[in-house]
């Protein structure tokens, strides 16, 4: 899952980047309005969090603009302490959680699992299809019962096709989602990262739709 950070103090910024990277997500970090803007209007995040005070632009115009435009990402925002009007106002220009500053790591964690189970559709952090279970919230992965070892970029490849079941996935979009903005990106090392999560999975579990992309669970028979 790929996350944008728009936060203006850079260290804040770097130990959030820190403690998401540590936990499988892709992170890129904008520091002022106009860069996130930019950043979240071109490339396809899985959630921003935002702050509200930020040079250039501030965070509630950078959200108006994203939600005016009919970008749907979900959002948190982070606001400053005891200030319940920034949060109403926030909410109300499309926010979908805040959370206020100082915060606990494991709390803004917490909420982005939520945000990120909620805009996929999924009420509980328990993804399953065929045999194979992944606990999103401890970032464990069973087949038949049984531990999968899984490297960092392979759970968050299956992750996110398991978070869109049915849905043809093409290479372009798993790239964009498993890797952040510096990152060279070849489609190869798709094709070879699908290899080997088949290789340790059910063979069968994710199938190829040739020349649209990959797709797990479908009601049409394997290409
Ligand atoms: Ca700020």
């Amino acid at each position: 899952m790929r996350v944008l950070i728009v936060e203006d103090n850079t260290e804040l910024a770097k130990q959030v980047k820190c403690t998401l990277a540590h936990e499988r997500y892709v992170v890129d970090i904008a520091e002022d309005g106009e860069e996130g803007l930019y950043l979240a209007e071109t490339e396809p995040y899985d959630t921003i969090i935002l702050d509200l005070g930020l040079p250039k632009l501030d965070g509630l115009s950078v959200l108006q603009r994203l939600r005016a435009a009919g970008n749907e990402v979900p959002v948190l925002i982070l606001t400053s302490r005891d200030t319940w009007r920034e949060k109403v106002t926030g909410l109300r220009a499309g926010a979908d959680d805040y959370l206020a500053k100082p915060f606990e790591f494991e709390e803004l964690l917490a909420r982005l699992e939520a945000l990120i189970r909620r805009s996929s559709g999924h009420a509980s952090p328990i993804l399953t299809c065929c045999e194979v279970v992944m606990d999103t919230s401890s970032a464990r992965v069973t087949m038949h019962g049984n531990p999968v070892d899984l490297t960092a970029l392979e759970y968050r490849t299956l992750e996110y096709l398991m978070q869109h079941p049915d849905k043809v996935v093409s290479k372009t979009e798993l790239t964009e989602h498993i890797y952040d903005q510096d990152f060279d990106r070849d489609s190869n090392v798709i094709e070879v990262l699908i290899n080997r999560l088949r290789g340790k999975l059910d063979t069968s579990l994710i199938k190829t739709r040739r020349g649209l992309g990959y797709q797990i669970g479908g009601l049409e028979s394997g290409a």
